[in-house]
């Protein structure tokens, strides 16, 4: 999975094509890669209870639709999925 700028907590959205970093003040893109000051964001995609059906559909603990980056902060079952 290919993390960017949408994904990291230091996001600041201005509108759909552009943003703000919110550690180097600059104009940035939600699609502009992550960089080594990054942090993920809580999102369904990062869940280990979201399991991908589509591109950008998916469901959670098996039953209810979600979409991969709703934003999960304050999802009481959120848990960041691990890799073995
Ligand atoms: S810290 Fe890095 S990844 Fe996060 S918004 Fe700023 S430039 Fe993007």
């Amino acid at each position: 999975m290919d993390l960017t700028c949408k994904d990291c907590r230091f996001f600041l959205p201005v509108d759909v094509f552009k943003g703000i970093c919110k550690i180097s003040k600059e104009k940035i893109t939600p699609d502009d890669r992550f960089c080594d000051k990054a942090e993920k964001v809580p999102k369904c995609k990062f869940c280990g209870k979201y399991l991908a059906e589509q591109d950008y559909l998916g469901k959670c603990i098996g039953n209810t639709m979600a979409f991969p980056d709703m934003i999960a902060a304050k999802c009481a079952d959120f848990e960041w999925y691990t890799q073995n």
